[in-house]
């Protein structure tokens, strides 16, 4: 054994020794908390029901809903595993004006537990405790969920008045090691950086920079003159280079270059973590002062795999335990060896961790009071008591605030004391041996593995074109599709790419596109512009605008390319699906780029449609295989039938501005893949991104008269194609107006005409959110605001009227338009970027109009500002909007919305149904009840709860609504290519003078294609 592990197992065993004298109290068995905190480790559902229920508990303002709550939460455990749930809940249905308030003050104790007090003179008392004990504190104010500028100012004023009253009442506090106390402050802040600004966006980290700066500079002024000290918390990833780069940035400006008494976290979960605290040390010895570093595991573990899972990113925490502790020990000896120019303050309650840096610094010669340990408020009482009579410095974390804003950071605390992996649980609740908690990390590596090795996503993608994903024609698709994933914008070199990706964009706007037939590039005279709604003067790109003779042409190559293309194998189209994928991901930037210029998309949006046409690309190749070969549709003795598909013909796709690239793409790859030739016909303000699409199929090597590009006017050869007797069907999204006319002509047979058409029609939405009375404000204010106006509203899944139960109404409304207020926008060029231009001057005049009538109907609420060049619409909000007005009733396509106020939740359900569309449709709630019901009850194709109502997911959220929204079924879902084929069952009789084989193979080889498309 190594003298370091030696010396750890030492000096853990010594802190164990004194731990034992003095047990951890709240893992002991007496109290509400204590018997909560057993049950919610014994039974996993017990515990994720509970803790949702004390998250909901703080918003819940009267006993009867106390009650219902706790009952729907338990409903399903009255007769099981808890024993002491069924007589709670009957008292507690019988004497309410009991059970709730004795609950509340339960939690509230429990909450108590871990914050130390409501304000700043309410914790006063704890501190004045912990110095008896000599324990220094680090206060941080709760509140981290902005929504808006103004709660940001807030937060801001609160610190400030946090500093003065800490400075003013500990004056005369010294030091309790009275040793290098020039490094330890008695006042130390802990501040959360996203509680300053409410716009952080990882794609933008100057801009949050450049508002956080100013927000700061005052407080650590006024920090400097009181002779406190500041850190910087560390929030999730996606904050994490913004926060550092913030500190580097503020801390080498003249005026506080020379103060020593700034830290930050560094998180050693992270993989980045070495590095970055590398860099950090690198920055502090060319700034010449030093700074203090508290090393931590990690609060947002779970976070942070879910989220990088949702969106295919690569998981930035280590997924095994050890692998954070091994990391926290290499961070610790970094810090340890650097200690000329960083204080290292030890943030962690797992005495390995601990011991550890005693060893450590022990090693190095470093004096105990040259470095400190911090723990939580409420948590590992005895080992704060064994460190500070080992002679070590021990700081508390001593969280203050109300319960409410302190919910998520109560919850953080419930979900680490109650983990599996946790050190805490494994010493004091199942009494694990100190010989196996002082255990070297290193050697459990890869040992246990309790989380998967990729957290559900793998670290490893493979290289586009993709693995057909795993399946095979017995595994259910749904389970295999991986989707494509998004860009992380949080990567400096996402960011780049971008930035790269736009000045290359701007050098070639202005270029012509030729329209495409049979494989031939044809020129007309007349072309189209593609106007940059940002700024009106500026051509992206111009595109031959087809004629009736073309229109004619497109119909002849592609019914002549049909003959062929239907006897194309299955394999072989989707593999050119697969091509354009590779092509398309390889562009990915660049495609971006031009859908900023071309349709006012902000960065995000722009990457999110890309990679929305990417997953269509290869989900319905991936669909198409599983479709492509004959079924046995049953097991039946003496007789085979299978069914298989054939492709209809000629496909028209009419394809919408709004998603320029996702939308074509999937129309377009759907005909292709099931054995259509296909017309394509792009919006006319997106028409370069239909040329883009056209060059990728080429590129991927598209026969010729296969796909056809035909952009033109929708009223010359729109309705011509629609119309045509060899046109089999039509595939279009767009305004209802278009669609309900499209569905009519398409409804007629003409002379000459052999098949019926099909027409796939999506059209739009009036789509509604419901806010509960319980509903967590911080996040359905967010994914609201999000919703109705994300890409300035003009997603027809976007959030237009926000229906509000009468209780909450007041708190929801103030805090909507405040966040309203607080939107970035502006030219979507700029990352970060929330609402830029809608699409043309049409839509601006109409929107504008649809404004004007709202003011006369409902009260203005708010209105933003917008730059004067381009076609910007003011995000707008009316208040106090009724079922029958225009604005609750007709689609506006823009940053338009309406709240409407409700009594209760049956109104509600009534008033958001009360519309001709049933597209997406959203609610927030707490309640389990209400959450069913509304499952069951909202009208609409996509129902969302407690998220945005925008952003669906091939494959995860197959989209699409019914009503006025739609005659088509779910783009993105298994069904979606029925719609492009048409079903047909060949049936044998195999017996033979009463002998037939045994057995019938599930599938068979595909029969001799041909086409019913003539
Ligand atoms: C004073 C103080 C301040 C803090 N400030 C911050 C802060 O600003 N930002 C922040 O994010 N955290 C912060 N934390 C850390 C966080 O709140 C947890 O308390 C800490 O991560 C628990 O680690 P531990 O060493 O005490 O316990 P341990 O039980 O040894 O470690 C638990 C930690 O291991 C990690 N982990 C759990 N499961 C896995 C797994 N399967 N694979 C990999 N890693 C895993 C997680 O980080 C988890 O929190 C702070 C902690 C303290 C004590």
């Amino acid at each position: 054994m190594s003298s370091l592990q030696e010396e750890i197992e030492e000096r853990g065993s010594q802190i164990f020794h004194l731990v034992d004298q003095n047990p951890e109290s709240i893992f002991s068995k007496a109290g509400f908390y204590q018997r909560m905190m057993a049950f919610s480790m014994r039974d996993e559902h017990f515990k994720v029901q509970m803790f949702r229920f004390v998250d909901v508990l703080a918003s819940l303002r009267n006993s009867r809903d106390i009650v219902q709550h706790l009952d729907e939460y338990f409903a399903d455990m009255r007769n099981g595993s808890v024993p002491f749930l069924q007589t709670g809940l009957r008292a507690a249905r019988i004497f309410p004006w009991i059970t709730a308030p004795v609950l509340r003050w339960n939690v509230t104790g429990m909450a108590r537990q871990f914050i130390a007090g409501r304000n700043p003179d309410d914790v006063m008392k704890t501190l004045r405790k912990r110095r008896k004990e000599r324990i220094g504190f680090t206060v941080d104010l709760l509140g981290e969920a902005v929504v808006s500028e103004q709660e940001a100012d807030e937060y801001a004023a609160r610190c400030f008045e946090l500093l003065d009253g800490l400075a003013e009442r500990t004056r005369g506090w010294a030091d309790p090691l009275g040793k290098n106390t020039e490094l330890f402050p008695v006042v130390n802040v802990s501040v959360k950086i996203s509680a300053f600004y409410s716009q952080m966006n990882p794609a933008d980290p100057e801009d949050a920079i450049a508002h956080l700066a100013p927000k700061l500079r005052p407080i650590l002024r006024r920090a400097r003159e009181v002779g406190a000290f500041i850190n910087f918390d560390m929030e999730s990833y996606a904050h994490k280079n913004t926060t550092l780069e913030l500190f580097r940035r503020l801390f080498t400006e003249p005026e506080f270059r020379d103060w020593p008494h700034a830290g930050i976290v560094i998180q050693a979960y992270l993989r980045d973590a070495e590095k970055d605290l590398r860099d950090l040390i690198d920055w502090a010895r060319e700034r010449g002062t030093r700074f203090t570093v508290r090393l931590v595991k990690g609060a947002y573990w779970d976070y942070e795999k879910i989220k990088a899972a949702q969106n295919g990113w690569r998981v930035p925490v280590y997924l095994q335990k050890p692998e954070s502790d091994a990391n926290f020990e290499v961070c610790t000896r970094v810090l340890l060896d650097n200690q000329s120019i960083v204080t290292a303050a030890f943030g962690s309650h797992n005495v390995r961790s601990i011991a550890y840096a005693q060893a450590c610094a022990q090693q190095l010669g470093i004096d105990k009071s040259r470095f400190e340990f911090q723990l939580l408020y409420g948590m590992a009482g005895p080992i704060k008591r064994a460190l500070v009579e080992m002679g070590y410095r021990v700081r508390e974390y001593s969280p203050v605030g109300e319960l409410l804003p302190g919910m998520s950071y109560l919850v953080r605390r419930l979900l680490e004391n109650t983990s599996n992996e946790g050190f805490l649980k494994a010493k004091f609740s199942d009494n694990a041996s100190a010989a196996q908690l002082l255990r070297d990390p290193k050697e459990l590596i890869g040992r246990r593995s309790p989380a998967p090795q990729d957290g559900g996503v793998s670290q490893k993608r493979p290289a586009l074109p993709h693995s057909r994903n795993g399946q095979s024609l017995d595994t259910p698709v749904g389970d295999t599709y991986e989707n494509s994933p998004l860009v992380n914008f949080v990567h400096r070199s996402g960011q780049e790419k971008m930035q790269t990706a736009l000045r290359e964009m701007r050098a070639k706007l202005g270029q012509k596109y030729p329209i495409v037939i049979d494989g031939r590039k044809i020129w007309t005279d007349n072309l189209i512009h593609s106007i940059n709604p940002t700024s009106p003067t500026q051509v992206v790109g111009a595109v031959a605008e087809a004629h009736v003779e073309h229109a004619e042409d497109a119909v002849k190559a592609a019914k002549k390319a049909f003959e062929h293309w239907c006897r194309v194998s299955v394999e072989h189209r989707a593999e050119l699906l697969e091509r354009v994928a590779a092509i398309m991901d390889r562009r990915r930037f660049e495609l971006s780029a031009l859908e900023v210029y071309e349709v006012g998309k902000p960065w995000a949006e722009a990457d999110g449609d890309i990679r929305e046409a990417i997953d269509f690309l290869l989900f319905y190749a991936q669909q198409m295989r599983l479709r492509g070969l004959p079924r046995l549709t049953q097991h039946v003795p003496g007789e085979e039938s299978y069914q298989h598909y054939w492709p209809r013909g000629v496909a028209l796709v009419i394809a919408p501005w709004n998603f320029p690239m996702a939308i074509l793409t999937g129309m377009v790859s759907a005909a292709l893949v099931t054995g259509n030739t296909v017309i394509m016909k792009p919006a006319e303000q997106s028409a370069v991104c239909g040329a883009m699409l056209m060059e990728m199929f080429e590129e991927a090597g598209v026969p010729p008269g296969v796909l056809n590009f035909l952009p033109g006017k929708g009223r010359v050869i729109g309705q011509h194609l629609v119309d045509h007797k060899d046109v089999h069907m039509i595939a279009f999204t767009g305004s209802r107006e278009v669609g309900l006319r499209i569905w009519e002509s398409a409804g007629q047979t003409r002379p000459g005409q052999l098949e019926l058409k099909r027409v796939v029609c999506e059209m739009g939405g009036k789509n509604a959110v419901i806010v509960d009375s319980d509903a967590d404000l911080d996040e359905a204010i967010v994914d609201s605001i999000y919703s109705a106006f994300g890409y300035q509203g003009q997603k027809c899944s976007a959030l237009s009227r926000l229906i509000v139960l009468e209780e909450n109404y007041d708190r929801v409304v103030k805090r909507l338009l405040e966040a309203a207020a607080s939107l970035r926008v502006g030219n979507p060029e700029t990352p970060g970027i929330m609402v830029g231009p809608v699409i043309d001057e049409t839509a601006y005049r109409r929107q504008l109009e649809a404004i004007e009538i709202g003011k006369k109907e409902a009260t203005l609420a708010f209105q933003g500002t917008v730059p004067a060049e381009g076609f910007f619409v003011p995000p707008t909000i009316f208040t106090g909007v009724t079922a029958e007005m225009r604005l609750a009733r007709e689609e506006i396509f823009g940053p338009v919305l309406s709240v409407m106020k409700v009594r209760d939740l049956d109104e509600a359900i009534r008033v958001a149904n009360d519309t001709d569309y049933a597209l997406t449709a959203g609610f927030f709630s707490r309640s389990p009840a209400n959450i069913e019901r509304i499952k069951a009850e909202l009208v609409a194709g996509n129902v969302y709860i407690n998220r945005s109502c925008t952003g669906a997911v091939v494959g995860r959220h197959p989209f699409g609504g019914f009503k006025m929204s739609g005659g088509g079924t779910k783009a993105g879902g298994g069904d979606y290519l029925l719609q492009f084929l048409v079903p047909r069952v060949v049936t044998e009789n195999i017996m033979r003078h009463g002998f037939a084989p045994d057995t019938t193979p599930e599938f068979r080889a595909p029969f001799g294609a041909v086409s019913v498309g003539n």
